[in-house]
């Protein structure tokens, strides 16, 4: 006979599941297990063992901990950024209630993320201000309501990018009732063209880093300090959008533009995501001018594009904590990597070869960043990315590759055994 429910729910291994998660998510694991018993799939005395395994297997969210061994290190598809030891703590901290509005020293309400706020100013002091909304997308969205709704944005041909799964910037800006004035071409766009396009339905100009994918050849586009000179002249503000968040310059990327060089050449504003080359959380980040950035703050879309408390939090962390993993991996020394990729591959009797790493989403296109990979047999791609963590690799010419760039140097013996129950499973 199926065991009643009543009986199921009262074993004491249950009522501890019970503890961890909602009694309706428990009473519908017991409801599927008894429905396959009924249907004879499963042996009615087999019906209290399946339903410990699967309360036993079930984990508060159904996110997945992934081991990225692609080499990619802004992988939008895994997270992007995966936050630092102490963003992660500052993460913790903050989920219970927060002095998030609220002064502490009188009692009152005070503005909200103040501290993720003077760690940015800290870190590119070239900014008066600075706001953190939802993400790089929001900020944008947010300057160009504030500048230039019912206006023109002008913007070169060259930089009207989609930034993945379909999202067009273009389509971003014109969704605020702000139209989008292209200037230039694809491959080439002059001073000349942002002049003749300026004039007195001009909301601002817009520069965006085309952070995604490179034109070379016969090209030109107009900086940000030159366009700051045609801006002064006709009283425009002018936005760059760099979207991958590097504060300053980093010699691994020389052709990625930062924060504090765009503001010193002159950008009014300047806007990049958090989760990207700066390593921290979804947020979208506003520098620039205090004008500019109170016009933005005071807006009501601001409200709507508020970041939460976690984000401010971990924001604050990342910038003022020890290098996070992001910039770790990007400047990840290849001898070390190396030294460990070989230490992996003997463990498992496998292969190092040549891998290189790449940026990933929000900066560096094309940028080889050279290193190893473990070369394992192809069929082991789909068992590694089904364990316990599940470990995602690059399959390329018939081999499974596993680059530790992105591997914490603690999680390698968990990359080991991740193999090796792999090949459990194909043999
Ligand atoms: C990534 C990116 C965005 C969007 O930022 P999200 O944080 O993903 O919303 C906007 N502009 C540029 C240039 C980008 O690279």
């Amino acid at each position: 006979m199926i065991p009643r429910t009543d009986r199921l729910l009262a074993l004491p291994a249950v009522r501890a599941a019970a503890a961890a998660m909602s009694e309706r998510v428990v009473r519908g694991v017991v409801r599927a297990v008894q429905d396959e018993a009924r249907s004879g799939r499963l042996a009615p005395e087999e019906v209290e063992a399946r339903v410990l395994a699967a309360l036993g297997s079930r984990t508060p969210s159904s996110l997945r901990p992934v081991l990225n061994a692609t080499g990619v290190i802004v992988h939008t598809n895994l997270g992007r950024a995966p936050l630092s030891e102490a963003a992660r703590r500052a993460l913790a901290d903050a989920a219970g209630y927060a002095d998030v509005e609220f002064d502490l020293g009188s009692g009152t309400r005070s503005r909200r993320g103040a501290g993720a706020r003077a760690a940015l100013l800290a870190a590119c002091p070239e900014a008066e201000d600075a706001l953190v909304v939802n993400n790089g997308a929001a900020a944008l969205l947010l300057a160009v309501t504030v500048l230039a709704a019912g206006r023109e944005v002008v913007l070169s041909r060259g930089e009207m990018i989609e930034i993945g799964a379909g999202f067009r910037l273009p389509d971003l800006i014109a969704s605020t009732g702000a139209r989008v004035r292209e200037v230039g071409t694809t491959n080439r766009t002059h001073p000349d063209d942002y002049a003749d396009a300026l004039g007195a339905d001009t909301g601002c100009v817009l520069k965006i880093h085309a952070s995604n994918y490179r034109i070379s050849g016969f090209t030109s586009e107009v900086p940000v300090a030159a366009l700051r000179a045609l801006c002064d002249e006709r009283g425009t503000p002018l936005v760059a959008d760099l979207g991958s968040g590097l504060l300053c310059p980093d010699p691994v990327l020389p052709e990625e533009p930062d924060l504090a060089g765009a503001l010193r050449d002159g950008a009014d504003l300047v806007i990049a995501s958090g989760d990207k080359l700066l390593g921290g959380p979804q947020a979208g980040l506003l520098l620039g001018r205090a004008e500019a950035i109170a016009r933005c703050a005071r807006h009501p879309l601001a409200r709507a594009l508020r970041a939460d408390k976690l984000a401010l939090a971990a924001l604050e962390a990342t910038l003022t904590g020890p290098e996070a993993p992001v910039p770790a991996a990007l400047h990840a020394d290849p001898d070390v990597l190396r030294e460990r990729t070989a230490r992996v591959a003997a463990a498992l009797g496998a292969e190092v070869v040549a891998h290189d790493g790449r940026v990933g989403g929000g900066g560096g296109a094309e940028v080889p960043l050279p290193g190893w990979a473990v070369s394992l047999p192809e069929d082991l791609a789909a068992p590694l990315r089904a364990g316990t963590p599940a470990v995602v690799a690059t399959v390329r010419d018939g081999a499974c590759l596993v680059d530790l760039r992105c591997i914490p140097e603690q999680d390698e013996q968990a990359l080991v055994d991740a193999v090796r129950s792999a090949r459990t499973t194909v043999r």
